[in-house]
This record gives structure tokens, C-alpha cells and sequence, in this order.
């Protein structure tokens, strides 16, 4: 028989089998029971979480035609649209068939009633990569769908659909899936497979596969393809370019021999397998921060990298303080890594500065990005750090007193409508740079809006540098003027730096208003309580207002 990818093999076949996403299930599972299945959904959620094995299942359920559970996965209309020979469910992948022609294809045979079942399905998958005709093509259709018509559609990136295609779904939010729920999952099949694989390779894949649980399954997939019945920590990192966890405690290890030669070497040797040394910097990060929570509380349950015994042996290892310094250095490193062409350096840097600790109690000021480079030249350290030329930062920095005042003067409905006149924005021949830019601020999603003022959340720093430089503030402010009734002012800040401001606005949210010479707050509609305008701001899953 040909070896089947066990992602497919252990798909789930019923809505029991699917993990990690209760709500929907359970909501769909309503629908079903009461007749109350509504005419297009949208599934939404990062990849590999279900959205399109909950589609077939759903699709399964309604056409199934046994008496007793549904799906009963054996009847034809079952085992059909498992095949995707099913003539009624009809998939269709967006992200490579996103032209017009495709869409008005589907649209023509929506009108003839389903061949063998009560329903017809359409599955589009990754809906955000359809052209905007091919959208209002698909408008058409959703307004008034035939009564045996459902549609499906799941993306990944929701904010790029059109309000008007959301407008018309039932939406449904996929989670990602927790490590703990994926780690179970590959315990269940490395049993059933009857393979070797230690609990650290578990946890490692699951890691990496970072809630997805179709990439959990191809991860273990590829390293059964490589290490064949003998899976390590060791060797996945060797497939995926990741260090392990015992290599990470090694590197520990090193900076408390301070054995400057043996940590470089071990750095390059890891580094030479394609390493990704952000992550591996933020890997250490977390240990470091395990081992100093334990540290202070001595609770397993706070620890999220480290098990009970290597936290133990951390904080035997290395004092609070020590610990405490290791965080600074590499968040130090980390800051850095956005303008540097090469992070080895400055990581490599970030390690002898580490291992330095122990004489060098008092934490060193901040430097600047020309002082580091003078640094490890003080202390007769084997690395050289890249003659990076000292810019003058052209981006422009709003102040978190600046970003409140934004916040505050934002609203939902403002928020809103900026995002449907960003998203409903064409552009046609621009630069590229120019077109750059303008993708760069219609792919990011929307903090807030004012009246002035849109804050964008972006996924890294260098994007966010990208939005806050002074020419591209000007030119995305022209670019985008016309779809505002005035032109707005963008600022980007980075998902971290979004929590942060959310704390900070709460934290100042009850403190009394500046008097007398503050400027009057602009035409404030109603008076809202505070955590009412929190929740229209970030919305209700956007932070925990409650604090029971
Ligand atoms: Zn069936």
C-alpha cells in the first residue's frame, strides 16, 4: 500500500475527532441538530487549524445518509467527499485559482439543485487571494443563494475580505491549537505508529508547529522520513534548523564554565545548520525567564520551556541576578537584530556578555548602536562585529503619552470604516516601493482610528520602520487621502508594542483628566465607562477585562 502522509491519515473523520476547537464544533453542531445551517460561512484562523477538514465534515454530516451518527464516514456520499469525487461539495483553492473565470464558473452551476444529496457545498479555500471581480462575482451569489446551497469560506487572513463578503457569513474564529493539545495528539500516533520518539522531540515539534496540527503531523512526518524509528530532539533539529532544548541548556552550561571557545564553536556548529538566530535568541530568552519565575516561586505549573528538574538545575546554576542579566542581554540582542545585516554577531555578542556576569554585576547603560561595536574589542573577545554605518533613525517615534491621546480620541465605528476604505482601495501601476508600502499598510491590521489618526499593528519591527520612516509616513498619507473623507495620519507599532499601549491604557484609563489648559476633548458623544470603551477599542478577546 503507498504510504499515506499522516495528516491525511489521521484527519479527523468525525466532529469528536476534531481538537482544539470546541466552540465551533459544538456551534456547528446546533446548526445541524435545529436546521438552523446558515448559507455562508467564514472560517477564519492561522493554517492548520481545521478550517477545512471542519468544511468537509460539515459537508459530510448534511449529505450523509445513514440513520444512526453523522458522518457515518461509510456511506457513498460520505466516503465521496472524503475522496473530493463528490459531485455536489465543490472545493476550490483561491490562492491558485483566484481569477474571475473560476468564480463565474462555480456561480453558472449554483442554479442546477445537487446531483445526490439535500446540499451543495462550496469549500473556497484562502477567500482573501480572489480578485476583486472574482469577489463581486461571489457577492452576487451570497445575497440570494439557492436554499440548497452552502458556501464555505476560510481564510487565513480575514481582515483582507471584503466587509461586504462578512457582512453576508456566519464567521467562525479557529484558534490556534495549544502545544499541550498537539503534544497529546502526537503521543496518541507515535503509539499507534509504534515509532520511537522521546517526550523532547514531542515537544519540540510541537513547538515548532506553533498550533498548527496539520504542520505538527508533517513535521513528525519528515522526521520518521529522516530519522526513520528513532526520533530525537537532536534530529529534528538537525531537519528543521532549530536547536534543541538540551542544546540550549548546553549553551547554559557554557557561559557558567565561561568557556568562550567551546559556546562560539557550539554557536557556529548550530548556526552552520541553517539556523534561525532570532528564534534561537528568543528560545533562550524563555529559558532564562522559566528559570528565574522558578527561581522566585519554585511552582512547575509557571514554567512553559523548562521541566521541574531543568529549572531546578538553572537556578542552582545561576542566581536571580545572573538571570536577570541574561534577559537584558538578550533583549539587548534583540533590539538590535532589526537593522543589522548579520544577527550572528550581535548574538554572539549578547553570549560573552553573558558569560561576563559574574565580575560585572552592575548592568551596563544602554549603548548605543556605536558604542556595542567598541565593546567586544574592550574585552579581547574572539568575534568581530560588522562595521554597520550609524544612521541617523529617519523614522518618526510617537510617544506612549502621544499614542493614549490617539487611542482616546478613537472609536470602533471610526475603525471601522477605515477598514473598509482601505481594504475597497485599488491601485494600479505604482512604483514599487510606492505598491510596496500601500500592500505593506493594506495587509496590516488596524489598532485604532480617529478622526486623524489610524494605528497599524504589524508583525515585525522592520515593517513597522518601514510605515513610521518620514517620506513613507507622507506618502502613504497621499496615497491613501482619497479614501479617507480628510488624509490620515498612519503610525505602526508591533504586536508587542500593542499589548504593551493596551496595558498602558488601561493602566491610565482612571486617572483623572488633565484640567484647565489641556485641550478640550473633541464632541466626546456620551459618557462611556472605561471598560466600555475598551471593549469597543480592542474588542472583548482583544485583552481580559474582567479580572475574575
Ligand atoms: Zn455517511
Amino acid at each position: 500500500m503507498a504510504y499515506k502522509a499522516l495528516y491525511r491519515k489521521y484527519r479527523p473523520g468525525t466532529f469528536d475527532e476534531v481538537v482544539g476547537q470546541k466552540s465551533v464544533v459544538t456551534t456547528l453542531l446546533n446548526a445541524v441538530e435545529n436546521n438552523k445551517l446558515a448559507h455562508a460561512y467564514l472560517f477564519c484562523g492561522p493554517r492548520g487549524t481545521g478550517k477545512t477538514t471542519v468544511a468537509k465534515l460539515l459537508a459530510k454530516t448534511i449529505n450523509c445518509t445513514s440513520d444512526g451518527k453523522r458522518p457515518c464516514g461509510e456511506c457513498a456520499n460520505c466516503r465521496e467527499i472524503q475522496e473530493s469525487t463528490y459531485p455536489d461539495v465543490i472545493e476550490l483553492d483561491a490562492a491558485t485559482n483566484n481569477g474571475v473565470d473560476e468564480v463565474r464558473e462555480i456561480i453558472e452551476k449554483v442554479k442546477y439543485a445537487p446531483l445526490n444529496g439535500k446540499y451543495k457545498v462550496y469549500i473556497i479555500d484562502e477567500v482573501h487571494m480572489m480578485t476583486s471581480s472574482a469577489f463581486n462575482a461571489l457577492l452576487k451569489t451570497l445575497e440570494e443563494p439557492p436554499e440548497y446551497c452552502i458556501f464555505i469560506l476560510a481564510t487565513t487572513e480575514p481582515h483582507k475580505v471584503l466587509p461586504t463578503i462578512i457582512s453576508r457569513c456566519q464567521r467562525f474564529d479557529f484558534k490556534k491549537i495549544d502545544h499541550a493539545v498537539i503534544e497529546g495528539r502526537l503521543r496518541e500516533i507515535r503509539d499507534r505508529e509504534k515509532i520511537n520518539c522521546d517526550e523532547e522531540a514531542i515537544r519540540l515539534i510541537a513547538e515548532l508547529a506553533d498550533g498548527g496540527m496539520r504542520d505538527a503531523l508533517s513535521i513528525l512526518d519528515q522526521c520518521i522520513a529522516y530519522a526513520r524509528d528513532d526520533i530525537t530532539a537532536a534530529k529534528v533539529g538537525e531537519v528543521y534548523g532549530v536547536a534543541s532544548l538540551s542544546e540550549k541548556l548546553e549553551m547554559f552550561d557554557l557561559i557558567g564554565k565561561q568557556d568562550a571557545r567551546s559556546l562560539v564553536d557550539k554557536v557556529n556548529e548550530i548556526s552552520g545548520r541553517g539556523l534561525d538566530i532570532q528564534r534561537l535568541t528568543m528560545d533562550l530568552l524563555n529559558i532564562a525567564k522559566d528559570a528565574l519565575i522558578y527561581s522566585y516561586c519554585r511552582d512547575s505549573g509557571a514554567l512553559s520551556t523548562l521541566n521541574e528538574e531543568q529549572a531546578k538545575t538553572m537556578t542552582v546554576r545561576f542566581t536571580s541576578a545572573r538571570l536577570l542579566s541574561f534577559i537584558d542581554c538578550l533583549v539587548d540582542a534583540q533590539s538590535r537584530y532589526r537593522d543589522a545585516s548579520n544577527s550572528l554577531n550581535y548574538f554572539e555578542v549578547a553570549l560573552l556578555r553573558m558569560m561576563d556576569g559574574e565580575e560585572n554585576k552592575s548592568v551596563p547603560e544602554p549603548v548605543s548602536t556605536a558604542t556595542v561595536q567598541t565593546a567586544p574589542a574592550e574585552k579581547e573577545t574572539p568575534v568581530s562585529v560588522p562595521e554597520e554605518p550609524v544612521r541617523d533613525p529617519q523614522y518618526v517615534e510617537y510617544s506612549d503619552e502621544r499614542l493614549y491621546d490617539i487611542l482616546k480620541a478613537a472609536n470602533k465605528a471610526i475603525k471601522e470604516e477605515d477598514r473598509a476604505a482601505i481594504a475597497a482601495v485599488m491601485f494600479a501601476d505604482l512604483p514599487f516601493e510606492e505598491s510596496r508600502l500601500a500592500e505593506l499598510i493594506k495587509g496590516a491590521d488596524i489598532m485604532a482610528s480617529s478622526p486623524q489618526n489610524v494605528i497599524l499593528v504589524v508583525d515585525d519591527r522592520l515593517k513597522a520602520n518601514t510605515v513610521n520612516e518620514k517620506n513613507n509616513k507622507k506618502k502613504a498619507e497621499e496615497l491613501f487621502a482619497g479614501c479617507f473623507g480628510s488624509p490620515k495620519d498612519f503610525y505602526a507599532i508591533t504586536r508587542d508594542q500593542q499589548a504593551y499601549m493596551i496595558n498602558y491604557f488601561k493602566a491610565h484609563k482612571n486617572q483623572p483628566e488633565k484640567p484647565a489648559e489641556a485641550a478640550p476633548a473633541e464632541t466626546e458623544p456620551e459618557p462611556v465607562s472605561s471598560d466600555e470603551k475598551l471593549v469597543s477599542l480592542f474588542g472583548k478577546d482583544g485583552f481580559d477585562i474582567v479580572e475574575e
